[in-house]
């Protein structure tokens, strides 16, 4: 679902080229549940930008659900965000003025998936499959931090994508409700999606199946190396 294959990303501050990620592999397939961890600055979240498509690399290619990401031209490239990934953000980032369930509408109309009169009842759908349907007319604003973080996972979902990242999706929760959310992930792994998450919290990364460790740009370790 997810292949990773020689991928760098380097990045250029003058003169000088800082690699934040050199000659990195990694294979992921449907319905699995990664966990990407790693000290700060060793490359997570550029790895996920270029696996959502919000990035591109400097060598090497990324390959989801069958599409190369490096053939696609920047106005393909921006059609195909959202739509085949879904993403997740440690604060949320639910537009502010739209109601939850507008929030998540809006990825249905940005990409056109989903018919006009089916977008409310699927995001109604959504919001009770992460168990927040009641709060579908409030504004963000009203919700806990774990209720916000679940209207974030279900906008995440709205256009059905097989391959879901989340970048520290319960860095900004208590314990309690970070472990709500990530029940939640492992559902939707268990459903057939391909989850990969971002954590530096070790209890989190703990309950995941695989562990993906990155140093310095590279992969470290791989709990669970699958290969091509
Ligand atoms: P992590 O998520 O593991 O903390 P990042 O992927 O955010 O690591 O960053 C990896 C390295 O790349 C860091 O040293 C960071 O400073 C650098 N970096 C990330 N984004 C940029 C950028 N846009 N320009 C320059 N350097 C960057
Ligand atoms: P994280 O919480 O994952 O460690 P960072 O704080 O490393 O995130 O990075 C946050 C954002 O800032 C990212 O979009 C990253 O690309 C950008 N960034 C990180 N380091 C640099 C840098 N040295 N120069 C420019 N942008 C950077």
């Amino acid at each position: 679902m997810v292949r990773v294959s020689a991928v760098s990303r380097t990045y250029r501050l003058g003169t000088a080229v800082f690699e934040a990620l050199r000659g990195v592999d990694l294979t992921a397939h449907a319905g699995e549940f990664v966990a990407i961890v790693g000290r700060s600055g060793s490359g997570k979240s550029t790895l996920l930008n270029l696996i959502a498509g919000i990035d591109r690399p400097s060598a090497g290619s990324v390959v989801v659900a069958g599409t190369d990401l490096g053939q696609l031209s920047e106005n393909r490239l921006a059609a195909w965000r959202g739509r085949t990934v879904g993403v997740v953000f440690q604060f949320f980032q639910l537009l502010p003025t739209l109601t939850v369930a507008e929030n998540v509408m809006l990825p249905m109309e940005l990409s056109g998936g989903v018919p006009g009169a089916r977008r409310r009842p699927r995001a109604l759908e959504l919001l009770d499959q992460v168990g927040i349907a009641a709060l579908a007319d409030k504004l963000p604003s009203t919700l806990s931090g774990g209720e916000q973080q679940r209207a974030a996972i279900a906008r995440a979902l709205a256009n059905d994508p097989p391959v879901l990242v989340a970048d520290e999706p319960t860095g900004n929760l208590d314990a309690a409700t970070g472990d709500a959310v990530l029940n939640l992930l492992e559902g939707l792994a268990a459903a057939g999606t391909c989850v990969l998450m971002v954590t530096h919290e070790r209890d989190i990364a703990e309950r995941v199946p695989r562990t993906v460790t990155l140093a310095d740009g590279r992969v470290a370790q791989d709990t669970e190396a699958v290969p091509c």
